[in-house]
């Protein structure tokens, strides 16, 4: 980055392109003296050099892909102007070759938080009463009761933060013993013991579904103080009755919780981005990244996910392993996707979005070293298969799909006590469950939706504001949402999605 309010920004030396600040005149003279040749969209590719026809074009210190035609220096490279290189082999990955120690990440100002602690595994976020359904057929009656409890029962219990009905699309209609249906079942059984729901089991099934409450419960957790079956109750009224007595019984164990003081190994997140463009991997996610290593030398648990993001990049994670079991498994998941991505007709080039596209990302292997910029540089302790839970603190990866309106619930399910969200595109995405913190690549989307999007990273862009700035900046409101201090406005609002959970498996 040369001057104050650099033009364009080139991340490694050995690049041929670089990204324009700004929207870009054609005649302006960037910083390495070549002339634009077009007018460069804010966010797009400007060449640094002449690239010959079938040349490496390099972002980041690697291949996004290869010149279709020559390219003079000062062109606009878009994404029709370069073909797709392979996806690195997933076989004989090389693994601990970059493995910063602990003493090397940033040391946290702050090492402690509020918040309310289980029997086991992290602490809660927030205390919410969770009901969660065996099948979908129940969905409808549980939003009608939930929106009766809100209102008849929580104002009487003022510890509680609130009621979540946790609908999704499994539990019916689904082959059941199918050898990919543990994914969704995971995240089902999961959820249901989710840090914000204190421990209180509460879940509501039809009665016919295939689902049955063994499959998502152990035996003794299956009582009629924790499971309401619909079809046992005559009609809408005692139906009705019979889930808010339920659900008061709960409220009035989950009004005694209180938030206490809790080191940071207490503490797992997410982090996640989405709608991104050529900023995120500059400004949002390395901020975010940045804030992970804090969290990580504090002792806290963070973990990224999104496979199809990560795949190009897979030998830089499988470097971060620390031993060849992590590795193994990292690559296991890798091969996973690239097959279930097969079977479908596709490749881990379907990912990127039109947005995506508009916001200068030219390819998934673009926008694979932009997301893997989240997950900061500490090692990778453990590799997990979507919604299942961390036995270690530090880094996770989480295979999820890269969906955000799937990753979400699928770490969720892995339980996080929040999520942050890095967009550059902008998205009024939330959750009900774990609250998500929006952090923006540019100042001009957070001056757009001023309103909806918590931080901006845009600052690191226009060189006013460093990485470790705007790390720290994210770090501290992490903290600060995790203990109830602050609300994102995804919260203030009640912007949240449903539980889309990843259902690789076959509908009959
Ligand atoms: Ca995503």
């Amino acid at each position: 980055m040369t001057g104050t309010r650099p033009l364009t920004i080139q991340i490694k030396e050995k690049d041929n392109v670089a990204v324009a600040v700004h929207d870009m005149p054609a005649g302006t003279v960037i910083e390495n003296g070549v002339t634009a040749r077009d007018p460069i969209p804010q966010a797009h590719k400007i060449a640094l050099r002449d690239i010959p026809a079938g040349g490496e074009i390099i972002r980041y210190g690697v291949v996004l892909g290869y010149a279709k035609a020559d390219i003079p220096a000062g062109s606009w490279i878009s994404e029709h102007m370069l073909t797709l290189p392979e996806s690195p082999s997933t076989e004989n990955l090389e693994y601990g070759t970059n493995l910063v120690p602990m003493e090397d990440l940033p040391m946290p100002d702050r090492t402690a938080w509020m918040g309310y602690r289980n029997a086991s595994g992290p602490a809660g976020t927030r205390n919410l009463l969770g009901i969660v359904t065996t099948v979908q057929c129940a969905a409808g009656v549980l939003k009608v009761a939930v929106e009766r409890i809100r209102r008849e029962l929580l104002p009487k219990y003022p510890n509680v933060d609130g009621v979540v009905a946790v609908t999704h699309p499994y539990g019916c209609g689904v082959a059941i013993n199918a050898p990919l249906a543990p994914i969704p079942i995971r995240a089902i059984t999961n959820v249901i013991r989710h840090p914000n729901f204190g421990g209180e089991i509460m879940v509501v099934g039809l009665g016919c579904e295939k689902l049955t409450y063994d499959r998502v419960l152990p035996p003794e957790d299956i009582t009629p103080e924790n499971v309401l079956t619909l079809q046992d109750w005559a009609g809408h009224d005692a139906m009705m009755n019979a889930i808010l007595e339920m659900a008061d019984r709960k409220l009035q164990k989950l009004n005694r919780r209180r938030r206490e003081e809790l080191p940071l190994s207490d503490l797992l997140i997410g982090m996640q981005c989405g709608g991104s463009d050529a900023f995120s991997g500059i400004t949002a996610n390395p901020s975010a990244g940045y804030a992970a290593d804090l969290l990580v030398r504090g002792g806290g648990t963070v973990m990224f996910s999104e496979v199809t993001e990560v795949r190009d990049g897979v030998q830089l994670l499988a470097a971060r392993c620390p031993d060849a079991h992590t590795r193994d498994r990292l690559a296991h998941e890798m091969k996973w996707y690239d097959d279930y991505l097969e079977a479908g007709g596709v490749d881990r080039d379907a990912n990127p979005t039109p947005g995506n596209k508009k916001g200068g990302l030219a390819n998934i292997v673009e926008k694979a070293m932009g997301s893997i910029a989240k997950s900061g540089t500490s090692p990778i302790v453990e590799v997990l298969s979507p919604a299942e839970k961390p036995t270690k603190h530090g880094l996770i990866y989480a295979a999820t799909p890269a969906s955000d309106i799937v990753c979400g619930p699928s770490q969720v399910a892995s339980g996080i006590g929040l999520q942050v969200f890095m967009t550059g595109r902008g998205t009024p995405y939330g959750l009900d469950i774990a609250p998500v913190i929006k952090v923006c690549s540019r100042n001009e989307m957070k001056k757009h939706w001023f309103d909806m999007i918590d931080i901006s990273a845009g600052d690191v862009a226009e060189g006013t504001k460093t990485i470790a700035d705007v790390g720290t900046e994210i770090f501290h409101f992490i903290l600060d949402v995790a203990s109830g201090i602050r609300e994102p406005y995804s919260d203030q609002y009640g912007f949240h999605n449903d539980m889309c959970i990843f259902n690789p498996a076959p509908i009959t």
